[in-house]
Parts: structure tokens; sequence; C-alpha cells
């Protein structure tokens, strides 16, 4: 019996669609057919692929609209989040494109002839993406794969299939080959697995779980399998005595409560200087008060509902109905809603301190002095991100050494950007997505030595 996804709106609970589950034998068959459009692809002009990806771009943007409304009915984000996502998914397009004619290897002197290095595309890359933002995962593996010559195979979550099928059309509008870009819902054990497990897909990029992503690391060990990993988080906002603290305590509610907080950057762990703790939740309670719960597709909204009812009851579980601390407000009736919430009170060893809730959820936990702040900020498995806020240049470059995690951000809480490299220390990760080296890392470097003296 073929199996079948439903696809909720979250905010309404109403179904979108039903989406049929890719079997692993269709798998298989993908892959074949993608090595060979790949075969193709590779054998094309620099200049002819860049100019398909841009014309990949230009209709991204000019659906810009239509894809963002579609993120907002199957994965609830607010329309500006969902705007912003599609622009990133042109950008990156763009982005990888102008990568097309620059992917150069390089000339090593040596004695008695000439040392090349060649990057060579790797053939069928796998994409797994998670629910939480499916159009930009699903294109920082793909935009870049595709411009370093390689296929690529993508599985999206099975709560969020509908904007990555879209992606996929609009690659075939643009001119991509038939087979290059192909978007295969479906199971994580099935679809997802076998993708995992077939030896004509040698890399798999993975966005999701630390606990899938440590079973996806051991079966591609079984075929030495690339891999790029991209897991969970627990990112600290360290708040020093000498901040802003108006500025911080207005930009901590948003910093973990983007996408209702079911980011892998949220800045869970707000660790605020004892000396400025009190007047820091003083100032935090109106800025959270304030923070807009609604209908997602309202302009003025800024956090919507949560995916699905089992992320629901997983957030719930973390919060005692008579936790201490500072609530926001939520609609009732029917979807998936939390309210923004901020714990105190809460051991620093409190399962809520230390675990992915990905949800609308923080703790705030004192320290003492730099030293303990950058020992709380490390009491983690994870090491995705971080914020710190000092007005000590000093104190902000050593404190941001310190911290064990792959993006930083001082006095912010930046926002991720395509030209930047991204990824994880620790257990949040293994490679880096995005930035300058985007496409290499969807290559092979060969080696060739040109002997002079034969
Ligand atoms: P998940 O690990 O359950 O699933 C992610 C994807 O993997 C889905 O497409 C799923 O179908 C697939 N999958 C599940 N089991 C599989 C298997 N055995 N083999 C192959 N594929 C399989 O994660 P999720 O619940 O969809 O996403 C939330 C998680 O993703 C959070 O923990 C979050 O931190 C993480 N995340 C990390 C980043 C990052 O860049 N570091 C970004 C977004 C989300």
């Amino acid at each position: 019996m073929t199996r079948e996804h439903q696809v909720l709106n979250p905010a309404t609970e109403e179904l979108l669609a039903t989406v049929p589950a890719t079997t692993a034998a269709e798998v298989h068959t993908a892959v074949g057919r993608a090595a060979a459009a790949q075969q193709v692809w590779a054998a094309l002009a620099p200049a002819d692929r860049a100019r398909l990806l841009r014309r990949f771009a230009v209709a991204v943007d000019s659906r810009t609209e239509e894809l963002a409304r579609l993120e907002v009915r199957e994965a609830g984000h607010t329309i500006g989040n969902a705007r912003w996502e599609a622009g990133n998914v042109r950008d990156l397009l763009d982005f990888a494109a102008g990568g097309v004619e620059r992917l150069s290897g390089r000339q090593i002197p040596v004695p008695g002839g000439i040392d090349l290095t060649l990057l060579e595309p790797l053939g069928v890359i796998g994409v797994i993406a998670p629910w939480n933002f499916p159009m930009p995962i699903a294109a920082w593996g793909t935009a870049p794969a595709l411009a370093a010559g390689n296929a690529v195979i993508l599985k999206p979550a099975e709560t969020t299939p509908l904007t990555a099928l879209r992606l996929a059309e609009l690659a075939r509008e643009a001119g991509l080959p038939e087979h290059l870009f192909q978007v295969l819902p479906g199971a994580g054990d099935e679809a997802g697995n076998a993708l995992v497990e077939h030896p004509g897909v040698p890399k798999i990029v993975f966005t999701g779980s630390t606990r899938v992503g440590r079973q996806i690391m051991a079966k591609c060990a079984e075929h030495v399998k690339r891999i790029t990993l991209e897991l969970g988080g627990k990112s600290p906002n360290i708040v020093f005595a000498d901040a802003d603290l108006e500025a911080a305590a207005a930009a901590a509610p948003l910093s973990f409560l983007d996408n209702a907080g079911q980011d892998c950057c949220a800045r869970t762990r707000i660790l605020v200087q004892r000396s400025v703790y009190d007047r820091f939740l003083e100032l935090l309670a109106p800025a959270l008060a304030a923070v807009v719960v609604g209908d997602p597709a309202d302009e003025k909204t800024q956090m919507g509902p949560l995916i699905s009812r089992t992320q629901l009851e997983r957030v719930r579980a973390y919060v005692p109905e008579d936790a201490a601390g500072l609530r926001g407000s939520a609609p009732g009736g029917p979807g998936f809603w939390f309210p923004p919430t901020v714990l105190t009170g809460v051991p620093a060893h409190a399962p809520v301190a230390t675990e992915e809730v990905f949800g609308p959820v923080a703790v705030v936990l004192p320290f003492e002095d730099e030293a303990d702040a950058v020992r709380l900020a490390n009491a983690t498995d994870y090491g995705l991100a971080g914020s710190l806020w000092t007005r000590d240049v000093g104190r902000a470059l050593r404190v941001a050494q310190a911290v064990r995690a792959g993006n930083l951000s001082v006095n912010s809480h930046s926002a991720v950007r395509y030209w930047t490299p991204f990824g994880g220390f620790k257990q949040s990760g293994l490679g880096r997505e995005l930035g300058p080296d985007a496409l290499t890392a969807f290559t092979e470097t060969k080696n060739v030595f040109l002997s002079t003296e034969a």
C-alpha cells in the first residue's frame, strides 16, 4: 500500500494536501536518473550552467509571494519571515551561480613538472531537510551542489514538502535538465534512509536532530560517504553588566521566539550577570509581552504556531503549569499554539536549560563574572550559535573566542547570511554550509602531476 503524508495548516489544523510518500525502490530509480542528468550537467560550459542557475533564481524571484504564502500555510511561518525565506533561496541561487566560473583549482610549484589540482563534482548529492525552515535549508545544500556540477535529490520533511515540490517545478521551468534536481517527499526511515544507504549517492547533507544525525553518520561510515551535518542547538545569549541593557532586553524575545522557537540558533539560554539580573528581567517583561502572536498571514504578526501537535506536546512537557517566570499570550482554539515563555529559578542542569526544546521557551540564568559566563555558555553538548552583549571590546573578543560555537554575534543576534559560513561545533554538526567555500564542499580535489622531463 502506498504511504501518504497529510500536510496540515498548523495555525488552523485544516488539511492542505495529501502527498504520496516515495518508496525506497523509487529512490533507487531516481538516483539512476539523477546520475545520468549529472553527466549532462557537468559537461555543460560553466557559463551555461551559471546562466541556468540564474534563470532558476529569476523564476523563484517572480514567485516569491506565491512561495511565501505557501510556506505560511504549510509551516505556520509569519508572512514577513516567509518572504525573507523565498528571497533567501533566490539569493543563494544567484550567489552559487556566481561561483560556477570561479570554482578553480591551484597550480602548486613542484620540481620536474607542473602540479595542478582539479575540483571535480561528486555526483548525486542527497539533501535531507527538516520542517523548521523548509525552503532556505533545502537551498543551502542544493544551490552550491548544483553550481559545483552535481545533481541533487532533496528529501523534504514529512510535514513540509509543498514549497520544496514547487521549487523543483520552478527549476524545470527555468530550463534545468530533467532529473537534475528531484524532490522526493517521504518518510525519513524509508526515502531518507534509502538515500543514505545508496552507494550511488556519495554525499549526504543532513539538517535535523542530533539523534537522527548520529544514525546517519554511522550509516554513511559504511560507504565512507561524505557528510555535512547541521544539527541541534541550545545557544546562549550572554548579557554583561556593562551592556546596553535596554537594547539587550529589547532584542532578547525575538532571538528565541522567531519561528516560534523552532530555530536551531534560538538563543534559549539567557545568561545575565547577577548584578543586573533583576533590572534585566524588569526590562524583558514588557518586551516579551509586546510580541505579537497570532495569525501568521497577518503582516503584524511576529510569532505563529508550532508545526504540529506532536511538537506542541513536546514543548508542553518541558514547562510545568506553575513554573516561575514570564509569559506572553497565544491564541486559543484550533492550531498548535504555545505562549512566549521565559523561565526563572531553573537549575542550570535542568532538562529545559540543557536540552533543545524547539519551542518558544527560554531560561534566564545568573552568572558572576566573565569566566563564569564562559563556563555556563560552554556547559552544553551543543555549539551552534551564541550572542554576547557588552560595551567592552576586549571582553567581546575574548568571550567570542572562548565560546565553543560556530556562529557568534556581538551586541546583536545576527541572522544567517548566505555569504558567510554557517555550522556547528561539538554535537551541533559537522562541516560548514554557505559562505565563500560553499561550492568546494561539493567537490573532490584531484591532484594531477604533469612531468616536463619525459
Ligand atoms: P529530524 O531529525 O526528525 O528530521 C530531519 C529530516 O530527516 C526529515 O526530513 C526526516 O524525514 C529525515 N529523517 C528522519 N529519520 C531519518 C533516517 N533514519 N534516515 C534518513 N532521514 C531521516 O528533525 P526535525 O524534527 O525535522 O527538525 C528539527 C531538528 O532540526 C532540530 O533538532 C533542529 O535543531 C535541527 N535543525 C538544525 C539546523 C542547523 O542548521 N543546525 C537547522 C534547522 C534544524
